[in-house]
């Protein structure tokens, strides 16, 4: 079911040969191009038609009424009500402790560089909905950028094709946050109606969160038009773990991952090979006896997935390390230590009792992560993506003057003469001080 890569004696980067999904991101930009046009040049028409094809329901008005998220509210089951609040506490607890604060640098006497922090000013944040409701990605993305102070957000997720309307306990969770402004639509379209605006959509600066494949490739070929977050596209685990690990807790958690899309990636390390048929023994009865087993059948025997064998914990530490995954979980001998010399990471699960799942609900922490070995350069979903920093620069005449000099041999050595001049203007014979008064 699950393929194996003999990396044993292999210490060469192991980037080629490691499992990844046959289309990436990058392969999709065709695709959405024209999805994206579509939007843009036709709006809610193009929306309507699109979401029939794709969601198989008509939809013609796309924001969801405050009656629809009332009684979505109103209908939320009093288990899973207590389930988000307590999701939603843990992680405004994180978030809140993100904020970055303004700071002053005084670099000369009279020169000085404030660095300011201020939100984006409208946000979209997508919510995926096709194959499972995403109500944990609502807390998600909401909770950090409510608490980096933006004013404006929207959240788009796909119609359920019986009602034409996002998942209920999505609007439920809208309405928990205090979020009123939410659209039924979903995939590329939705993120291209954020983009570009339509008659019932004012255009967005940022678009954030996760989705499949078409949500990816959406938010990067439109990335420049809006501002989006890390790439986060289907979900994928990579387990580092040796013979004292519990073959069960491993194959559960890859399992669980696997749940998410028929392209998600689940791949376990292990200098082991009895562990590594330990696993796949699990596997053969997890699966079949999991509800979702056909898709998760489909994404363990993808080429995104498979079992990686390594010569010992530290080859398996540069391999999950070269592979960057967004989930890495250490399940070995001295967890801790082994985790601090992982590098490349979307968010790091440490220990037996630290699965992804907790991370994905109730951990505090936050599941929008980047994908596709985006982790090497990227940062998961934080207070600090809704935030810009613009630097205020205030010399006086006098701190000016002392650094004239050499902003003026810095200017002629670009041979951007005029720059120099715009400095040395301010020390003309004609501009003194006494004589400006
Ligand atoms: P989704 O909302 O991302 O995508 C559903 C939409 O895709 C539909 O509304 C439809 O418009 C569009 N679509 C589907 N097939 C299409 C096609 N052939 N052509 C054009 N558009 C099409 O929901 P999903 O499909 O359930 O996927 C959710 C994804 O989010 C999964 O891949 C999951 O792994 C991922 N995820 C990632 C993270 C992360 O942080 N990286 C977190 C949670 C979920």
């Amino acid at each position: 079911m699950i393929s194996r890569i003999d990396l044993r004696g292999e210490p060469g980067d192991p980037r080629d040969v490691l499992p990844r999904a046959e289309t990436g991101v990058d392969d999709m930009a065709d695709k959405v191009r024209p999805i994206c046009a579509d939007v843009r040049d036709r709006g809610n028409e193009a929306l309507s038609e699109l979401t029939e094809k794709f969601d198989g329901v008509r939809v013609t008005e796309f924001r969801v009424p405050r009656t629809a998220v009332d009684s979505a509210l109103a209908g939320l089951d009093p288990d899973v009500r207590a389930a988000l609040e307590e999701a939603i506490r843990r992680s405004r607890l994180v978030h809140r402790d993100q904020r970055r604060t303004d700071t002053t640098t005084h670099v000369a006497p009279g020169g000085s560089v404030t660095e300011r922090w201020l939100p984006v000013g409208r946000v979209g944040l997508y919510v995926p909905g096709g194959r499972a409701a995403y109500p944990s990605s609502v807390v998600m993305n909401a909770v950090p950028a409510q608490e980096a102070g933006v004013g404006s957000l929207a959240v788009a997720s796909p119609p359920q094709p019986d009602t034409g309307l996002p998942h209920p306990t999505v609007l439920a969770t809208c309405a928990l946050l205090g979020v009123d402004e939410i659209y039924s639509v979903g995939g590329a379209q939705a993120v291209a109606m954020f983009a570009y605006g339509t008659d019932e959509c004012g255009r967005v600066d940022m678009v954030t969160g996760p989705g499949n494949i078409w949500v990816a490739a959406a938010k990067r070929f439109l990335s420049g038009v809006i501002g989006i977050d890390a790439q986060a596209g289907p979900t994928e685990i990579a387990v580092l773990a040796d013979d004292t690990a519990d073959a069960g807790y491993v194959a559960a958690d890859l399992v669980s991952q696997a749940e998410h899309d028929v392209v998600a990636a689940s791949v376990l390390v292990t200098p082991s090979e009895t562990f590594a048929q330990r696993v796949e023994d699990e596997l053969e009865t997890r699966v079949p006896a999991t509800k979702h087993s056909q898709r998760v059948a489909e994404a363990l025997g993808g080429p995104q997935s498979g079992i990686v064998l390594v010569d010992d914990l530290s080859h398996g530490v540069s391999v999950v390390d070269a592979y960057a995954a967004e989930h890495v979980e250490i399940m070995t001998a001295d967890a801790r230590t082994v985790a601090e010399r992982v590098h490349n990471a979307g968010a790091i699960f440490v220990g037996d009792h630290t699965p992804v799942s907790l991370g994905d609900y109730c951990a505090g922490s936050n599941h929008v992560l980047p994908t596709g070995a985006s982790a090497r350069y990227s940062s998961g979903l934080s207070v600090q993506s809704f935030l810009r920093g613009t630097h205020i620069v205030d010399y006086d005449r006098s701190a000016l003057r002392e650094v004239a000099g050499h902003t003026i041999a810095l200017a002629d050595a670009e041979d951007l003469p005029a720059h120099g001049e715009a400095v040395s203007a301010r020390f003309a014979p004609e501009r003194s001080t006494t004589e400006r008064g």
